[in-house]
């Protein structure tokens, strides 16, 4: 009943089934079921009258993100899936929810009622919004990017991708730098792009290269980083850095590219994480650090510098350098246990390196 006004339409297994080997009207005799719809925070919009209990969204949570927040009370045609008391979901990861809920229980609340998913031209693409690089396929509509979904790739982001990566599109959308200005007797005013390159141009050449400097941001493509790098040059200037927080990244590239690859995570038997937060810098990654701690044998995770719930068990070493000291003297418990590993991991976050001593 819900298709013609249900999100999930077009991509929904309920509707293949009903579709395939449906009947073309309604058994019921009795009163049709109504559940209240739950708040789950905003990005998962609810409509649990469609809710089929095939409980894969519990055993996401609990299992996969980490947080048992959601559950099912009452029995038989009186089940209803809830976070028991409502409250917004504390996970990085609930737009999954979204994905792998077989029916319209639960859509993306952002989209909502936006687009028809046989509107959309679909390309497949890697997301740039953090170290992860995960797979994801852009859904756009004309000109406008609709929505981001995961793409399988079992040796980076799995079936998964965080809540940044799937909805920092807003920001393609809203209160978008859209015009150039300039500023004119202390006041910025609004100009054409002729007007503002042909400013740029004047004032560069005027200067010596060795004058002029560069820096190019954090969410930069390759192609435009190396346009940048050209024209630098031709200016004579030797000043360019893309190190938007002065990050110590010295030594070979072999010693900072996670070598193992992220399914490497899988095998490693003893973790070591230095200055970072998982959870909140690389959310599929920590699922993976999850994923090992919960399958297999025992692991020994440990900690320098975070002290955040990265929803499996972590063994806090200290929180600066001098822990980093003692261990690398072997002065500290945890040397033994990394000693002890075959595949021991040490992963470095930013937090280790954007320090005065980061090198
Ligand atoms: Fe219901 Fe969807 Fe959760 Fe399955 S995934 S239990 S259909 S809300």
């Amino acid at each position: 009943l819900d298709c013609p006004i249900c999100d999930q339409g077009g991509e929904c297994d309920l509707q293949d089934q009903a579709m395939g080997y449906g009947f073309d009207r309604s058994r019921y005799h009795e009163n049709k079921r109504a559940v209240p719809d739950k708040e789950l925070g905003p990005l998962v919009k609810t409509s649990m009258n469609r809710c089929i209990h095939c409980t894969r969204c519990i055993r996401f949570a609990t299992e996969v993100a980490g947080v048992e927040e959601l559950g099912a009370t009452g029995r038989g045609e009186s089940m209803e899936v809830t976070t028991y008391v409502e409250h917004a979901l504390s996970t990085e990861l609930s737009g999954n929810l979204v994905d792998l809920c077989p029916v319209g229980a639960l859509t993306s609340k952002p989209y909502a009622y936006e687009a028809r998913s046989w509107e959309l031209t679909k390309t497949e693409s890697i997301d740039v919004l953090d170290a992860l690089g995960s797979n994801i396929r852009i859904d756009t509509r004309g000109a406008q990017v609709m929505r981001v979904l995961p793409r399988m790739n079992d040796d980076i982001n799995e079936e998964w991708i965080s809540d940044k990566t799937r909805h920092a599109i807003d920001g393609l959308r809203y209160q978008r730098l859209d015009r150039p200005y300039v500023r004119k007797a202390g006041k910025l005013v609004e100009a054409t792009w002729d007007e503002a390159f042909r400013i740029i141009a004047e004032r560069l050449g005027k200067l010596e290269g060795g004058k002029i400097a560069a820096i190019a941001g954090d969410q930069c493509d390759a192609e435009s980083m190396v346009a940048l790098k050209d024209l630098m040059a031709n200016l004579g200037s030797p000043n360019i850095d893309c190190r938007q927080d002065g990050a110590t990244l010295d030594g070979p590239r072999g010693s900072y590219i996670f070598n193992p690859g992220i399914h490497g995570i899988d095998q490693a038997d003893a973790i070591l994480l230095v200055g970072t937060n998982p959870r909140l810098e690389s959310p599929v990654l920590n699922a993976r650090i999850r994923k090992r701690y919960l399958h297999g044998d025992q692991v020994a995770i440990g900690s320098i510098g975070s002290i955040a719930d990265l929803t499996y068990p972590v063994e806090r070493l200290g929180a600066g350098a001098a822990t980093l000291g003692e261990l690398v003297e072997g002065r500290h418990g945890f040397f033994e246990k990394l000693k002890a590993a075959k595949n021991p991991l040490i992963i470095i976050g930013m937090g280790a390196l954007a320090r005065a001593d980061g090198a």
